[in-house]
């Protein structure tokens, strides 16, 4: 749509040739009134407005042609208007000379002055006919009919009034047959313009339309004076016609220019009845049956020709009217219809908790946002992953966390500008297409996820703090948006493994990382099938006399080509894999056949098998039920085994600490882990339902038996907070006789490492235990 609506017109200062065409017109409009009672200037001053102003006209006509912003349609009127005009303006100059020059008045037509008449009549007629009427081809097609219609009625009773009545002599060419065509073409311009300027045109200014149809009625109207005027001699209605309409047009032409680019909101365009040719065709009746009236069979036959077309006229009528309603019915079912499928895109384009963009929209505005980008520009998506979501779920309910998301996606809305697109691309995935941003800007936006979703959420009167990991990447021209997607993923991958709740950006070094990653997640899984794991037991000794009262169960991969593997390198995998269920399992039947052969060797002084346990199998449903079934398939008490989780588990809560209860209640105990490594807090003791802490390896190195050391005062003081808690207190990672001496010294039970021994295989442990129960004494400090 280019048609400017008259509220979107800028006001720009009124052009110096509307000023000259408005001084020009109001002189002619005064000097035609003065001389009309009483001449006050030679004739030809009365001459000198009406080749000017058409030119003026011309030239205004041209300016809104090339008007900046111009939309095509109106360009291609314009200019052709300003032809049209440029002529009037000539056959008026040719005019005002054949009366300067007449020796009587009124002189007869010259055929220069008629010719160049008709020639600008037509083009103004072409200028009209170019206007897209209606949308439809049909539709221009019959406007064009209507116009033949009027012209050849107009033409007929000119030709009658004309040649009939006026002096019935023969016809010639300048005489008559110029002026009679040139009648028709007139009128039929006129006809043409109001049909225009009532309904609008699509591409031209209303309000100029409007105008241009006022400039027609002058035109005619002051022609009409010509009668008026009887022998008034060097007046003529040219002088008046001429200054005024023209300066209707420059007006309609200055406002066509000035509306140029402005887009008025877009008008529906009402599809009129034409009433014109039935008009015409009715006239034409009435002059047929006027003039065979005196024949008294050319009469009846004009008559009955009439109401014949009057019949298929009504007839028409009729079967339009049908139409009309017919069509409405189509419109309102056709609104519903477009209503049901705005609904149904909506549905199938929306997330319907959040009201976000889905998995599908994310994709199709990616691939066309990744199509428009030229040269070196890229387009950022970042992947925005909750950390931990399925907790709330698990421990508040799926309402609780349905309400998490839909502030989640709110928040996240509002760090996007209106143009990028956020989406929901599944349970707590949600992604972001960052249009149009900069590397700077994508991470400033970034910072601003951060800082949003760092805010408490309230969720059905909970309060909760969500933790997002998030990972940016960006792609440029030649890279597909599945390349992209990959790219954020791996970023978010590599943001979780790195520790959760923090954001990574995409780089090629993530990539031989995921690659790795991947590969080794792909050979833990065959592990698992063919079982090419060992477990290792490290003696948990007694301070006070040096007796191996347990065994932590450590488990090693048995890699064909890589040897034996460390639990560090692939644990991670194996939780984010979820291979640690299988695993875990696996460990958990070693770990109770092992127990159920010590039992069977050394009865109840069988070590205690320590098991770790990650926070994944304890959010396992049925985790504590399968460790009790076990127990009781192997027909060992519940005392035979304990299981170690770690800070990180204590900390998340959820239905990780709701099992670790679940167990406890079975009988099992719960040790805490690596207790000091992370951000332990005291208040995490009182809340875990755990019977004992492990204080960490970090704690133990750096006791140096030293007693004013600041390790040796925290671990001093943390045996007694947990004795005070009714905890049992255990140290990891005692290398040396002073350090095993120091903690039984400061108070603890219980202690491991390589000053004991390092992990042994169950044959190395069952030898040690046969040989000597006693064998590693705690020397005195
Ligand atoms: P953790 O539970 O803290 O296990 C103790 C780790 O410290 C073991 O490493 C052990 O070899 C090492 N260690 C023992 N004594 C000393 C010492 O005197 N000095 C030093 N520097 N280190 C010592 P490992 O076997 O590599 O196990 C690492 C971690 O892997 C374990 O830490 C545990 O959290 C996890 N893990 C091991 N086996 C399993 C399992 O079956 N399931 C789960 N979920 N985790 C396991
Ligand atoms: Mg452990």
């Amino acid at each position: 749509m280019e048609r400017g609506g008259a509220a979107g017109v800028p006001g720009l200062r009124p052009s110096p040739l509307l000023v000259a065409a408005t001084l020009i017109a109001l002189w002619s409009v005064v000097w035609f009134v003065v001389t009309l009672v009483h001449p006050f200037t030679p004739a030809f001053a009365g001459w000198l407005a009406t080749p000017v102003q058409p030119l003026l006209g011309a030239a205004a006509a041209w300016q809104a042609a090339g008007a900046d912003g111009q939309g095509p349609t109106a360009q291609r009127f314009w200019q052709r208007f300003g032809l049209a005009s440029a002529l009037a303006g000539i056959a008026a100059a040719s005019n005002a000379s054949d009366w300067l020059t007449a020796p009587r008045h009124p002189p007869p037509a010259a055929p220069l002055t008629v010719s160049l008449h008709l020639v600008g009549g037509v083009l103004t007629l072409w200028a009209l006919l170019g206007l897209p009427v209606e949308r439809a081809r049909r539709a221009g097609l019959r406007f064009a009919m209507d116009m033949t219609i009027v012209l050849l009625a107009t033409g007929l009773f000119l030709w009658y009034g004309v040649l009939r009545h006026a002096d019935g002599g023969p016809l010639s060419f300048t005489g008559s047959t110029l002026p009679l065509v040139l009648g028709a073409v007139a009128v039929t311009a006129l006809v043409a313009f109001a049909k225009l300027a009532v309904g609008g045109v699509d591409g031209v200014d209303l309000a100029a339309t409007h105008l241009l149809g006022a400039a027609f009625v002058s035109g005619l109207a002051t022609g009409a004076l010509h009668p008026l005027l009887g022998d008034r001699a060097g007046l003529h209605p040219e002088q008046l016609a001429l200054p005024v309409t023209y300066l209707l047009v420059i007006l309609a032409a200055d406002r066509q220019r000035r509306a140029a680019g402005v887009t008025g909101p877009e008008q529906t365009r009402r599809e009129s009845f034409s009433t014109v040719p039935y008009v015409a065709v009715g006239a034409t009746g009435v002059l047929l049956v006027a003039v065979s009236w005196r024949d008294p069979v050319a009469g009846v036959i004009a008559v009955v020709a009439m109401v014949l077309t009057g019949i298929v006229i009504a007839r028409q009528l009729l079967a339009l009217a049908e139409n009309g309603r017919l069509l409405t019915r189509v419109d309102a079912s056709l609104q519903e219809l477009r209503r049901v499928q705005d609904e149904l895109t909506t549905q199938a384009t929306h997330d319907g908790l959040t009201g976000l963009a889905n998995r599908a929209l994310f994709e199709r505005r990616s691939r066309e946002a990744m199509g428009e980008l030229t040269g070196d520009q890229v387009l950022h998506v970042a992947l925005i992953d909750l950390d931990d979501f399925k907790g709330v779920n698990d421990r508040l309910g799926h309402a609780v966390g349905d309400a998490l998301l839909a502030v989640v996606a709110e928040r996240l809305q509002r760090c996007v500008r209106s143009g990028d697109t956020v989406a929901r691309l599944g349970g707590d995935e949600f992604a972001m297409i960052l249009e149009h941003a900069t590397p700077e800007s994508a991470t400033t936006v970034m910072t601003r996820v951060a800082e949003v979703l760092g805010e408490p959420i309230s969720a059905h009167g909970h309060d909760l703090l969500v933790r997002a990991s998030v990972g940016l990447a960006q792609a440029g021209v030649g890279d597909t948006p599945d390349e992209l997607l990959r790219r954020a993923d791996v970023a978010m991958y590599a943001a979780k493994a790195a520790g959760k709740g923090r954001y990574a950006h995409y780089s090629t070094d993530l990539d031989a990382h995921q690659a790795a990653d991947a590969r080794l997640a792909a050979d833990l899984q065959q592990a698992i099938d063919s079982a090419q794991f060992d477990l290792l037991y490290q003696p948990i000794v007694r301070l006070a006399d040096g007796r191996w009262t347990g065994a932590e169960a450590l488990v090693r991969w048995r890699h064909p080509a890589r040897g034996l593997i460390s639990p560090e390198e692939f644990l991670a995998t194996a939780e984010r894999t979820g291979l640690i269920v299988p695993l875990g399992d696996w460990v958990l039947r070693a770990a109770c056949a092992q127990a159920v052969r010590w039992r069977a060797l050394f009865g109840d002084d069988a070590p205690v098998i320590g098991i770790n346990v990650s926070d994944r199998q304890l959010r396992e449903t049925g985790f504590a039920s399968r460790v009790t079934e076990l127990l009781h398939a192997a027909a060992l008490p519940a005392a035979a085994l304990s299981v170690e989780i770690t800070e990180a588990t204590a900390l998340g809560g959820g239905s990780a600490i709701a099992m670790v209860g679940e167990l406890r209640r079975c009988g099992i105990r719960v040790t805490l882990d690596d207790f000091g490594a992370g951000a332990s807090s005291l208040d995490l003791l009182r809340r875990a339902p755990v019977q004992g802490l492990k204080i960490d390896k970090a704690f133990v190195r750096n006791i140096d038996g030293e007693a004013s050391s600041q390790e040796v005062v925290i671990s001093a003081a943390m045996v007694r907070i947990a004795a005070g808690l009714q905890l049992t207190a255990s140290a990891a990672g005692v290398e040396t006789a002073a350090q095993a001496a120091a903690l039984r010294d400061m108070g603890y039970l219980s202690a491991q490492g390589y000053h004991f021994a390092p992990p042994l295989t169950a044959d190395e442990f069952t030898r040690h235990l046969t040989a000597s129960p006693r064998a590693t004494s705690v020397p005195s400090g």
